[in-house]
């Protein structure tokens, strides 16, 4: 009985939630592009356009951010109660690029876009900047009328779509897009079969593979006009749907795209809740940003490492737990702070971090020496910094070139995350 009578309970919970989805929300999304422009002192929003997309991929019921990742966060409220109806954290390649050399020398503009299910009544729309300390400040606001007639409502990018795999309905699910990049018309064959191999590589990895009928995957066939991508060092330039570019921040390997408005237009083809872009690139490359986008390449003998550890980051923001290779960033998590991923801490606030995990007697900091590799501690060396940043255990996924290797703190984090969007 008191099982039934909690059943009832979560029922009913559930059901309260859903309806106050319909109380303010039609299940299609409203997305808001605009630009963030600055250097490393500052920055500034500006609109660019409201659109009117066919999908709602996320949860009905998960409307409000519950993690505090991510520089950003964007605030939808009721205009008339004032009442908070939906919020996400991000990053993006803006915030990135304002801890490079480059940043202190000029100014940039980046496109950005955050999206939100369809306001029924007018709402106002708060865009938040953490400042070095992680702290949320207001930074832009206005109102949003949905009934204005200036919504754009045209598909800008209509392509064909592939369910990859469906295990249900996708306000219940984590949504993957995977967008062709970089693959002509008659690539598409190739593209089909890659999509096939990257969802086998995803499943591969723990805890992914036991939580596969959380998700599903669907792919657009993005027609590029040229085949591969941008390589600007040696000059090669290629004519491709999404923009995508190896030397992002003059770093080789750091395959990324400045067209953020075209990857989401691409997207909207389908629901979605995280977005990959798939490159037709045989060179070593990626990256990924926080609920932003994430990038890999579709022929490489380290592809299936790079598909899963990019995704770690755009999906569960997870930082980089290497200390070794070369960033263009500097001081990308300040020693003085603790940082907000999950799995990287400077030890200034560890009982907010993985602590209570760690078995009791083991030193913290831990040493990285023979016989402690599957011992979860605080090992120094993580995120771009040899020293003051801790990694919880001497290898992982987000740490070197392995499959199927994420520390128990990463892949809490990743099963957390799953959670959210799976309600
Ligand atoms: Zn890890």
């Amino acid at each position: 009985m008191r099982l039934i009578i909690l059943l009832s309970l979560i029922l009913n919970t559930i059901s309260y939630s859903q309806s106050e989805f319909g109380k303010y929300f039609e299940d299609k999304t409203l997305r808001i592009d605009y630009i963030h422009a600055g250097n490393a002192a500052e920055d500034t929003y500006f609109l660019k356009e409201l659109r009117e997309e066919p999908y709602w991929g996320g949860s009905l019921v998960n409307l409000l951010d519950t993690f505090n990742f991510g520089k950003y966060k964007v605030e939808i409220l009721d205009k008339t109660s004032g009442k908070l109806i939906y919020s996400r954290h991000y990053a993006s390649l803006f915030s990135e690029w304002q801890t490079t050399d480059e940043s202190k020398k000029i100014t940039k503009a980046f496109e950005e876009s955050v999206v939100t299910p369809y306001p029924k009544f007018p709402v106002v729309v708060k865009f938040y900047t953490r400042d070095r300390r992680n702290k949320l400040h207001e930074r832009y606001t206005f109102e949003i009328d949905p009934a204005n007639y200036f919504i754009v409502k045209d598909q800008r990018m209509p392509f064909d779509t592939m369910k990859i795999h469906y295990s249900g309905d996708h306000h219940r699910k984590v949504d993957i897009v995977i967008l062709a990049e970089g693959y002509t018309a008659d690539d598409m064959g190739k593209f089909e079969s890659d999509c096939e191999k990257f969802k086998d590589y995803l499943f591969n990895s723990s805890p992914y593979k036991v939580r596969k009928n959380d998700f599903n995957i669907w792919a657009v066939k993005v027609i590029s006009g040229e085949m591969g991508t941008d390589i600007p060092k040696p000059g090669v330039y290629r004519n491709t749907a999404l923009g995508s570019s190896f030397y992002t921040f003059d770093v080789e390997r750091y395959l990324m795209t400045e067209s953020f408005f075209a990857v989401r237009d691409a997207a909207s083809n389908v629901p979605y809740d995280q977005i990959f872009v798939l490159v037709n690139s045989s060179k070593y490359g990626g990256g990924a940003i926080y609920n932003h986008y994430s990038v890999c390449i579709n022929n490489n003998q380290s592809e299936e490492y790079i598909f899963v550890h990019e995704f770690g980051h755009g999906f569960a923001s997870l930082a980089d737990e290497y200390y070794t290779s070369d960033v263009a960033y500097n001081e990308f998590y300040p020693v003085d702070i603790e940082p907000l991923e999950a799995n990287v801490t400077t030890l200034v606030d560890f009982d907010k971090k993985w602590k209570s995990m760690v078995k009791p007697g083991t030193p913290i900091p831990t040493p990285a020496v023979e016989g402690n590799e599957e011992i979860l501690g605080a090992f120094e060396g993580g995120g771009y910094a040899a020293k003051g940043i801790f990694r919880p255990r001497m290898d992982c996924t987000m740490k070197s070139i392995s499959v199927d290797n994420f520390c128990p703190v990463c892949s809490k984090a990743i099963s957390d995350m799953i959670d959210f969007y799976a309600r």
